[in-house]
C-alpha cells in the first residue's frame, strides 16, 4: 500500500459509498429473489451510469467514423476519440499522447509486443522472463514466439504466499535476456508486484519490461514514467468501463522502431503498388481499421470518473473490504487461503477442504453472490498450489462492509452444505 497516497486519503472526505452505489444500476438487480452481490470485479467490473449514458449520446448525436470524414460529425467523433486518448495519457501519467494505443483490451496489448516488436527485436535463444504469476495472456504470446522464432521462456518463481522471488528474478537473468513481461496486480492472488525494483533491474540488464497492469489499474494510480515501464497494458471493462477498448502504453522511441502488426486502413501514410507502402506515424501505425469508436470514448468517462472519485481512496476502501473478507473467512473451518502476500488488492482466493469450487460459486450464486471460480487463466500458478481450480471473491469501490457480511455468511452456509 502506498503511504503517501493513504496519508493523502485521511486529509479528504470519506468515501460516499452510498452515492457511488446509486450511479450503478445493476446494483439494485435481484438475483434468485435476493439483492445482487457482486464479488466478481476482477474478472469485469460493473459501469456507472454515465459510461452507459456515454454510448446512447454517440449513436443519438454524433456517431461517424473518425480522422477521415469531413464533415461535422466525423470531427465531433474524432475529436472524442481523440480526447480519450489524452484522458488515457493524462491517467497514466504518460509523456505524451503518441504513447497511447487503443487497442480490444490487454491481450491484444500484449499480443501487439509479441508480434511487432517481439518479431523485430528476438532472434533464437534470446530470453523472455514472465513469473508464475501470470495470466495466461501474458504467458501464450511469448509462448507462440518460443515456438515460432526460437527464444525461449524463463520463469520466476513465487514463495508460499505467492509473493515472487526477487532474488531468483535476479539470478535468471543472462546476456541473452531481452525482456521481462510480468503484471502488476495477480488476478488469481492479489498479489502487487513490486514492478518499480523489477523495472530497474531489468533495464541494469539491458532488457525491456511489458507490465500487464489490468488488475493494477482499478486500484492504484500508475505512473508509467515513475515505474519506467517500456509498455504498460490495460483493460477498459476491469476499470468501470466497457468491454472492447484496452489501451497499450510504449515508450515513443521504441514504438516509432517498431513495424506495424495489422495491416489496413488508418495505418498508412500511402499505398502503392509500385513504390514502397508508407506507414502513419504512432499512434495510428498501430490501430488499423475503424476501432471500437464508442468504446474508446466510454472508456476515457469511466477513467474521468475514477480519477474523480480518487484511487487512493478507492484502494484504501478496498483493503477495507479485503482485510474485512479476510477475517471473516478465516473462521470457516476447512477454508484455505491461497495467496496471502502483505501487499494485496482486493482480491480473496480460496479452497475448501472436501469442496468443489464449482459447487460453492453455484450454490452461493442462489444466495445472490457472484463470485468466479476456475482457474482464472492462471493454470501455472495454481498448479504450484497443487489445485486446479480456486473460488475467488473480488472486490469494487461500489462494495459494502454489509455485503462482505452477507457474502461471508452465505459462504458459511453454503460451505456447511457441501462439506
Ligand atoms: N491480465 C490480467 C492480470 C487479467 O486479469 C486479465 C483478465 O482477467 C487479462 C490480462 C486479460 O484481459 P482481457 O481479457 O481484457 O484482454
Amino acid at each position: 500500500m502506498n503511504l503517501l497516497a493513504t496519508d493523502h486519503v485521511l486529509e479528504t472526505p470519506a468515501l460516499d459509498v452510498a452515492g457511488i452505489r446509486a450511479q450503478f444500476p445493476i446494483l439494485e438487480r435481484q438475483v434468485h429473489g435476493r439483492p445482487l452481490i457482486y464479488f466478481d470485479n476482477a474478472a469485469t467490473s460493473q459501469t456507472p451510469l454515465c459510461v452507459i449514458d456515454t454510448f446512447r449520446d454517440y449513436y443519438g448525436r454524433f456517431n461517424a467514423n473518425i480522422h477521415r470524414g469531413l464533415h461535422t460529425l466525423a470531427d465531433e467523433a474524432t475529436a472524442a476519440y481523440e480526447g480519450s486518448r489524452e484522458t488515457v495519457r493524462a491517467f497514466l501519467n504518460a509523456a505524451d499522447r503518441r504513447e497511447i494505443i487503443f487497442t480490444r483490451g490487454t491481450t491484444e496489448a500484449i499480443n501487439l509486443v509479441a508480434n511487432s516488436w517481439g518479431r523485430a527485436n528476438l532472434e533464437p535463444g534470446d530470453e523472455v522472463l514472465v513469473s508464475l504469476l501470470e495470466h495466461h495472456s501474458n504467458i501464450v504470446p511469448w509462448q507462440l514466439l518460443a515456438d515460432q522464432l526460437g527464444i525461449v521462456v524463463k520463469v520466476i518463481p513465487v514463495d508460499e504466499r505467492g509473493v515472487l522471488d526477487l532474488d531468483a528474478y535476479c539470478t535468471l537473468f543472462t546476456e541473452r535476456t531481452r525482456l521481462v513481461a510480468v503484471n502488476h496486480v495477480s488476478n488469481a492472488f492479489g498479489t502487487i508486484n513490486p514492478v518499480r525494483e523489477m523495472s530497474t533491474i531489468a533495464h541494469d540488464h539491458d532488457a525491456r519490461i511489458l507490465i500487464d497492469g489490468a488488475q493494477a489499474t482499478p486500484h492504484q494510480a500508475v505512473d508509467v514514467r515513475g515505474i519506467d515501464a517500456d509498455f504498460y497494458a490495460f483493460s477498459g471493462h476491469k476499470v468501470y468501463g466497457p468491454t472492447g477498448a484496452g489501451v497499450l502504453y510504449g515508450k515513443a522511441e521504441l514504438l516509432e522502431a517498431m513495424p506495424p502488426w495489422q495491416g489496413g486502413g488508418e495505418m498508412i501514410k500511402s499505398v502503392s503498388f509500385d513504390v514502397p507502402t508508407t506507414f502513419a506515424d504512432i499512434p495510428h501505425k498501430f490501430e488499423a481499421g475503424t476501432p471500437a469508436i464508442a468504446e474508446v470514448i466510454a472508456l476515457g468517462v469511466a477513467l474521468d470518473w475514477v480519477s474523480g472519485v480518487g484511487l487512493a481512496r478507492i484502494g484504501v476502501w478496498e483493503a477495507e473490504l479485503l482485510a474485512r473478507a479476510t477475517a471473516g473467512v478465516s473462521r470457516i473451518d476447512g477454508l484455505r487461503l491461497l495467496g496471502t502476500a502483505p501487499d494485496k488488492a482486493g482480491v480473496l482466493s480460496f479452497v475448501v477442504d472436501g469442496a468443489h469450487s464449482q459447487d460453492i460459486a453455484l450454490l452461493i450464486d442462489q444466495l445472490g453472490v457472484a463470485i468466479r471460480t476456475g482457474n482464472h487463466c492462471a493454470q501455472p500458478l495454481l498448479a504450484r498450489f497443487g489445485v486446479d481450480a480456486t473460488c475467488r471473491a473480488s472486490f469494487a469501490v461500489y462494495n459494502t462492509l454489509e455485503e462482505v457480511d452477507s457474502f461471508v455468511d452465505a459462504l458459511e452456509r453454503v460451505v456447511g452444505m457441501v462439506r
